[in-house]
């Protein structure tokens, strides 16, 4: 069914699950839309919405806290009058009678709910970590503890060399820490770029003095044998590395669990249309934990991106109110580690083969994928304006010329 049979009525209560930044933006939405009815948004962490990306960046390396990283200042969420239930945690969804019940004991009936719950960092499993001096690092409290150990600390153990490891990584080098990151494939980030980057990533983390493992597997994680404080990882072939501590960065697990329990679609996430709503007229959903048909992509996908967060927020919160504009954005996310600042658009198949204008080793460089004369996606390593060319240029469907493209000696334009 879809959101348009849903109800004739405007919807007088709205239920918000999740407290992150797709919460953050459907409740600032929803009130910019002009809904004026009750509005509850039931939140875990006990922070008001705030955005993850400075968590690995400046808030480790202490430069940031919440107050730099909040979406809405507290004098201004309290304008927003949003019922925040927080810390409490949603445990279950009973679509029939249109009822939220929360871990606490409380529960409330909706009109539309709106599921943003985000998820959770994959842990290892237990026959593996063994130790308690093992961390993760999804929430500002996670990243303000991991950033007061680095400090303390004189070489870190980084397990995954996806966006969490390397970012972890060039921080602590940055903090003076000692870091070494092992990574289970042949290469740095294999799901998101192609070999070309993945090349780039290995070599800049070693120049950056990063200890960088690939092809390793990681067979146990102990308290080190001394007795101190410390760990001992151990390899399959056998080899061991001691550290004062170690962070996995071994990916996200989408937080379904209470969506799928109500009968909800899941598929790689909360199966939503390009509006954000679900199967069920009455329930939307957006952010990390929903899987959307992407316009770009040409396919199903699940985002796990800053961009993602705020602005697929943003069209379900109005597809709530009844205001239709589909979530059709060019799908973009950054890193920034040491002096490099990579941005990706659009679609990079990981086995590709990109154009590439300018210098990878002079970190200076953009990547380029075309296909039938028109540009796919993009990877721009330090080059932000010719990133936003691309986007200009994707935007309008204008074919590009491959030799323009490459030639280093004309300005784009
Ligand atoms: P989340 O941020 O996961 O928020 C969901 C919230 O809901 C959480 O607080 C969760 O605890 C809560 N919740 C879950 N279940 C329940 C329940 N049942 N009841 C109540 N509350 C619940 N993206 C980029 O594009 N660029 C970057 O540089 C970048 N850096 C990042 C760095 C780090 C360290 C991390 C962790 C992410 C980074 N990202 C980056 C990704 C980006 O931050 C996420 O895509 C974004 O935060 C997703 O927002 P969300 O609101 O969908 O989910
Ligand atoms: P990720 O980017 O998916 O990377 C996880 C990496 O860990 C992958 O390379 C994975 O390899 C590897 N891995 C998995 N199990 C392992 C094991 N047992 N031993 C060694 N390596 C292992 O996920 P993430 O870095 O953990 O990030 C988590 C979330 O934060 C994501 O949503 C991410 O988008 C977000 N984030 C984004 C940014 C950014 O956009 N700049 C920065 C930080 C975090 P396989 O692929 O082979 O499994």
């Amino acid at each position: 069914m879809s959101a348009d049979a849903a109800t004739d009525e405007a919807p007088r209560t709205i239920v918000v699950i999740g407290g992150g930044q797709a919460a953050g933006w459907v409740v600032k939405t929803l009130r910019k839309e002009g809904f004026d009815g009750r509005l509850v948004m039931i939140a875990d962490e006990m922070h008001l919405p705030y955005e993850r990306p400075p968590l690995s960046k400046a808030v480790l390396a202490g430069d940031a806290d919440i107050d730099t990283v909040r979406i809405v200042k507290p004098d201004e969420f309290e304008t927003l009058n949003v019922e925040a239930w927080q810390p409490d945690c949603a445990t279950l969804l009973d679509r029939a009678a249109r009822i939220v019940k929360t871990a606490s004991g409380r529960k409330v009936r909706y009109d539309r709910l709106v599921i943003a719950t985000g998820g959770a960092a994959r842990r290892l499993p237990r026959q593996i970590a063994k130790t308690s001096h093992l961390t993760y690092l999804r929430t500002l409290d996670e990243a303000v503890a991991l950033g007061e150990r680095l400090r303390g600390s004189r070489r870190v153990l980084v397990v995954g060399g996806g966006w969490i490891g390397l970012e972890v990584a060039a921080t602590a080098r940055k903090l003076g820490v000692e870091a070494c990151v092992v990574e289970g494939a042949a290469r740095l980030c294999a799901r998101s770029v192609p070999p070309a980057v993945s090349d780039f990533l290995l070599a800049l983390h070693r120049a950056n003095g990063v200890d960088v493992r690939l092809c390793v597997s990681l067979v146990s994680l102990d308290d080190h044998p001394d007795g101190a404080s410390r760990v001992r990882a151990t390899f399959a072939d056998g080899s061991t590395l001691d550290a004062d501590f170690a962070v996995a960065g071994i990916g996200l697990a989408p937080n379904t669990m209470l969506a799928e329990a109500a009968g909800l679609a899941i598929a790689d996430g909360i199966v939503v249309d390009e509006f954000g709503a679900t199967e069920d007229p009455h329930v939307f959903a957006c952010g990390d934990v929903a899987n959307h048909p992407n316009a770009w992509l040409k396919r199903r996908v699940r985002l796990e991106s800053w961009a993602n967060a705020q602005n697929q927020a943003i069209a379900a919160a109005r597809a709530v109110l009844g205001v239709k504009t589909p979530y059709a954005e060019i799908p973009w996310f950054w890193s920034d580690q040491y002096d490099v600042n990579l941005q990706i658009l659009g679609d990079i198949p990981t086995d590709c083969s990109p154009v590439v204008r300018g210098s990878l080793d002079e970190k200076r460089a953009t990547l380029f994928f075309v296909e039938h004369g028109n540009l796919r996606g993009v990877i721009a390593i330090n080059t932000p304006r010719e990133l936003k060319l691309a986007r200009k240029w994707m935007s309008q469907g204008r074919p590009v010329d491959l030799a323009a493209l490459t030639d280093i000696g004309k300005t784009l334009a």
